[in-house]
C-alpha cells in the first residue's frame, strides 16, 4: 500500500495543477489499500493568506479530492501523524536540526544578506558556481569560540547542513515516473532552519519535506518537476538523518499554448490556472477531471467518463513533458458531458452552480422548475444531435434564459437590427398579424403553414430562387419573416427549433412576445 500525500503552501490560490497533482496522489494511494493525506506548507508565513482553508475545502469538495488523513479529513484529529501543519511542527524539526549539529553535520550560519551578496558576486566575477559552499562557505568551519560569542550576543543565524557534494559531481536516482534521473548533486550547503530574527523557527522546505516525509510515513512523494533538482539535497538529507528514502514521481507541469511555443500554466497571467476560475464558470467539476485524466494517462481520453473517473491512473502511463491544457477541448469535453445528462441532472448542476455563483438564478429556477426542464429538453430528447450549448452552467442564462419570461427582455423595437434590416412598419405589421390569427396547435407542418401564410400574406417570395429573380418584387423572403417571428420569440436570430421553443412557452406567451412590437 502506497502513502501519498499533497503538501500544498496556503497561499490564498488553488492552482488547478494542484488538483491535478492530488488527483494523481490520491488515486495511487487508493488503487493500493494505502493512504492519501494532506499536509499544509506553511513555512513560508509571509506568503500566508488566512481563508486558505476554506479555499482548498471547496476545490477539494467540488473535485472530490478530500484527503484521509490531515485538516479538511473530516476527521477530528487530523490522524495519528499530526499536525499536519508545518508551523505547528516547529519543535519537532528543531529537535532534528539540534540532532544534526550535534553531530556536526549542521552548523550555523551569521552572515548578513551583504555578505552574502558579496560572496555570490564574488563568485560570479571568478565564473565559479554560486553558493554556500566549501572556501565560500565562512562559517561552515568556524570557530566554536567565535560561534559561541556570537550566540551569545544573539545576533541572528539561519542553520545551514553541511553538505557532501562537489561541484559538478552527479548522482543518479530512480523517478518512479521518469526512471533512471541524473542531477548534479547538491555543494551547497543549503539552509535547513531559517532565520532566529523571527518565531516560531520555521525549517525551510527541504528540511521539513524530509522530516514530515519520514515521520508521516509517506512511501511515495508525488510533486512538481520544479522539485526534480532539489532531489540530491534531500537524497543528503535523508542520509543525514538515518531515515529510510522515500520514493518520487515527479509530475510534469500542465502547459499552456502561446503563439507557437509552450509554457507553465501561469498564476499571474492565465485565468484558466486557478481552480476558483472553473468553479465561477461552473465547468462541470467531473468533466474537468475527465479532461485532465485523460491528459495524465492518455488512454483514458478515449474511453467513457464514467469509466476513466473509475480507472485509477498509472504511473507508468505518464508522459515526461508537461501537457498542454487546450481550453477549448475542455469546453468541447464539458457539452458533450452536459448534453448526454437528463434534464433533471442538468438542472442540479445549474442549481448547484448558481447556489454559490448566481442566487438571482436559483430563485427563478425554484420557480419555474417545469419550464427549466422542459426547456431544457427542447432539442434533447429524442433528436441525434442534442443542443451543445451549455459548457459551463453559467452559459445556461445565454442559452437557456429566454425561456423565461422573468429572464427574457421583449424585443419591442421595430427597426431593432435583429429584424435584419426589414422595414420597420412590416416587422409590426407581421407580428400584429400573427398575434392576432395564432393558432397553437398541430403537428409541426400545420403549425409552421402559419408562419408560411403569414409570410405570403405580407409578400415574402416563398423561396430564395423566386426571390432571386426579381429582389425588388419582394420585401424578402419566407425565412426573413420567420426570423422575424423568431426574434420577438426568443430574442435571437437563432435558436432551438422554434416550433418546440413555442411548445415550452405556450401560446398565451407566444402572443404576449409578439405584441411587444406592436
Ligand atoms: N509546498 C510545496 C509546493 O507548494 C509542495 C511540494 C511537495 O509536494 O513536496 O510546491
Amino acid at each position: 500500500a502506497l502513502v501519498t500525500r499533497f503538501g500544498p503552501s496556503p497561499t490564498g490560490f488553488v492552482h488547478i495543477g494542484g488538483i491535478y497533482t492530488a488527483m494523481v496522489s490520491r488515486d495511487l494511494a487508493h488503487s493500493t489499500e494505502g493512504v492519501y493525506f494532506l499536509r499544509i506548507e506553511d513555512t513560508d508565513q509571509a506568503r500566508e493568506v488566512a481563508g486558505a482553508d476554506v479555499q482548498f475545502a471547496r476545490a477539494f469538495d467540488a473535485f472530490d479530492l478530500r484527503p484521509d488523513e490531515g485538516p479538511l479529513s473530516g476527521r477530528d484529529d487530523d490522524g495519528p501523524y499530526g499536525p499536519y501543519r508545518q508551523s505547528q511542527r516547529s519543535e519537532i524539526y528543531l529537535s532534528f536540526v539540534r540532532e544534526l549539529m550535534r553531530r556536526g553535520l549542521a552548523y550555523p550560519d551569521f552572515a548578513t544578506k551583504e555578505e552574502l551578496a558579496e560572496i555570490s558576486d564574488a563568485q560570479k566575477k571568478l565564473k565559479l558556481p554560486t553558493g554556500y559552499y566549501g572556501r565560500w562557505a565562512p562559517w561552515r568551519d568556524a570557530d566554536d569560540a567565535e560561534v559561541i560569542r556570537r550566540l551569545e550576543a544573539g545576533d541572528p543565524y539561519v542553520v545551514r547542513f553541511r553538505s557532501e557534494g562537489k561541484v559538478g559531481e552527479r548522482v543518479a536516482f530512480t523517478d518512479r515516473l521518469r526512471g533512471r534521473v541524473e542531477a548534479e548533486d547538491n555543494h551547497n550547503d543549503v539552509v535547513v532552519l531559517k532565520t532566529s530574527a523571527n518565531e516560531p523557527r520555521l525549517p525551510t522546505y527541504h528540511f521539513a519535506h524530509v522530516v514530515d516525509d519520514h515521520l508521516m510515513r509517506t512511501s511515495l512523494v508525488v510533486r512538481g518537476d520544479e522539485w526534480l533538482s532539489s532531489v540530491p539535497t534531500h537524497l543528503q538529507l535523508f542520509t543525514a538523518l538515518g531515515f529510510e528514502q522515500v520514493d518520487y514521481a515527479h509530475l510534469a507541469p500542465l502547459m499552456k499554448q502561446e503563439g507557437s511555443s509552450r509554457r507553465k500554466l501561469s498564476k499571474r497571467k492565465d485565468d484558466e490556472a486557478s481552480v476558483d476560475f472553473y468553479l465561477e464558470a461552473g465547468y462541470p467539476t467531473e468533466a474537468v477531471l475527465y479532461y485532465l485524466r485523460g491528459l495524465a494517462n492518455s488512454p483514458l481520453a478515449e474511453v467513457p467518463l464514467a469509466e476513466a473517473l473509475a480507472t485509477p491512473l498509472q504511473l507508468d502511463r505518464f508522459q515526461s513533458a508537461g501537457p498542454l491544457v487546450d481550453m477549448v477541448k475542455l469546453a468541447d469535453i464539458c457539452a458533450d458531458h452536459i448534453a448526454t445528462l437528463p434534464a433533471p441532472e442538468v438542472l442540479a448542476g445549474v442549481r448547484g452552480w448558481a447556489q454559490t455563483y448566481d442566487t438571482a438564478l436559483v430563485e427563478i429556477l425554484d420557480e419555474s422548475e417545469k419550464l427549466a426542464l422542459a426547456a431544457i429538453d427542447v432539442e434533447r430528447v429524442g433528436v441525434e444531435n442534442p443542443r451543445k450549448d451549455l459548457a459551463r452552467w453559467s452559459d445556461f442564462r445565454t442559452a437557456y434564459g429566454f425561456f423565461f419570461p422573468a429572464l427574457f427582455t421583449d424585443v419591442a423595437d421595430p427597426a431593432d437590427e435583429r429584424f435584419g434590416g426589414l422595414d420597420p412598419a412590416l416587422v409590426t405589421r407581421l407580428a400584429e398579424d400573427l398575434a392576432g390569427r395564432y393558432v397553437h396547435e398541430g403537428d409541426q407542418p400545420t403549425w409552421f403553414q402559419q408562419i408560411r401564410d403569414l409570410a405570403q400574406t405580407h409578400g415574402f417570395a416563398p423561396n430564395p430562387k423566386t426571390y432571386k429573380k426579381d429582389p425588388d418584387a419582394y420585401p424578402g423572403m419566407l425565412r426573413d419573416a420567420a426570423n422575424v417571428i423568431r426574434v420577438l420569440v426568443t430574442g435571437a436570430q437563432r435558436s432551438p427549433d422554434l416550433y418546440e421553443v413555442t411548445r415550452v412557452l405556450g401560446g398565451d406567451e407566444v402572443v404576449r412576445r409578439l405584441r411587444a412590437v406592436t
